[in-house]
C-alpha cells in the first residue's frame, strides 16, 4: 500500500537525524513534521536534553518551535490539522499532550516508550477524553527496530564513557533480538490494515514487524549531510507557505 511507503520514507528521514543526535552525544530520539497535503517537510526536531541541560528539550517541542516561526497563532489549529508527525520513539505524556493541544493530524512512531509514551504504551493521552486537545490517531511501529537499535548504540555508548563501567555480559550490543510489538495495544485490526494494507495482516497478530530486512545502512553509517538537507526543505516550505498563505 501506498500509504506505508510514505510512512517508511519519512520515518527514514527522521532515523537519520537520530542517528546524527548519536553521534553528537544525544539520546538517539529525532522527528519531522510533514504537512501531508503536500508531502513537504516542515520542521524538524531531535532531542537536546544533554546539550541544553533541559530536560524538557524534546524532539517534538523543536520541531514545534520551528513552525511557530512562520505560522502565526490564529492559523495554528488549521495548520496543524494536516501535519504527520514521525517520530522514532512514542511521545512521551508532556509531548504527547502539547500535540494535542496543537490539534496534530496524525502521528507515526517506531519504539514504544516503556515509560512515559502517551500514545498507548502507558496512557492514551492522544485519544482519551479526559485530556484537554483533539483526538489525533496514531501508528506505532514504523521502523520500530531500527529506532530501538539507536537506543541501543546510545546505552551501550554512555556505558562505555562512564567512569566504572559494567561488565561486558551487562551491557553488550544485541543485535538480533527484539520484544514483540502488541498492535493491539495500540490500534484496532482494521485500522491497522487501512494504514499499512492488507498483506501485512498476519504481523498485527503475530505481534511482529512488518518490514523485513532492519536497514542498517540508515543507522549505521553518520549523517552528515542530513540538518543541510532538512533545512532546506524547511526553507523551502516556509517561502511556500508565505506564497501560498494559509487558508483553510
Ligand atoms: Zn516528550
Amino acid at each position: 500500500m501506498v500509504l506505508a511507503n510514505v510512512h517508511l520514507r519519512h520515518m527514514e528521514t527522521s532515523l537519520r537525524l537520530g542517528r546524527y543526535a548519536l553521534d553528537r552525544g544525544e539520546t538517539p530520539v529525532a522527528c519531522i513534521f510533514v504537512h501531508t497535503p503536500t508531502d513537504r517537510i516542515v520542521a524538524y526536531g531531535m532531542n537536546d536534553t544533554n546539550r541544553s541541560l533541559t530536560g524538557v528539550a524534546h524532539a517534538e517541542f523543536m520541531g514545534i518551535d520551528q513552525i511557530r516561526e512562520f505560522v502565526g497563532s490564529f492559523e495554528l489549529a488549521d495548520f496543524f490539522e494536516d501535519i504527520t508527525l514521525y517520530v522514532t520513539v512514542e511521545p512521551c505524556i508532556m509531548c504527547a499532550s502539547a500535540l494535542k493541544q496543537l490539534g496534530i493530524g496524525k502521528v507515526v512512531f517506531g519504539a514504544g516508550n516503556e515509560r512515559f509514551g502517551g500514545n498507548g504504551t502507558v496512557l492514551r493521552i492522544n485519544s482519551d477524553t479526559c485530556t484537554i486537545g483533539r483526538s489525533y490517531v496514531s501508528f506505532p511501529g514504523v521502523l520500530r527496530r531500527e529506532a530501538i537499535m539507536l537506543l541501543r548504540y546510545f546505552y551501550v555508548k554512555s556505558n562505555e564513557r562512564a567512569p566504572k563501567p559494567r561488565t561486558k555480559g551487562e551491557r553488550s550490543l544485541d543485535k538480533n533480538n527484539f520484544p514483540p510489538i502488541n498492535w493491539q495495544d495500540y490500534l484496532e485490526r482494521d485500522a491497522f490494515v487501512n494504514e499499512f494494507g492488507q498483506d501485512k495482516e498476519e504481523h498485527y497478530y503475530n505481534e511482529t514487524d512488518w518490514t523485513e530486512d532492519i536497514l542498517w545502512d540508515v543507522i549505521d553509517k553518520p549523517q552528515f549531510t542530513v540538518i543541510e538537507e532538512l533545512e532546506a526543505a524547511r526553507h523551502a516550505s516556509g517561502l511556500w507557505f508565505k506564497n501560498k498563505k494559509i487558508k483553510h
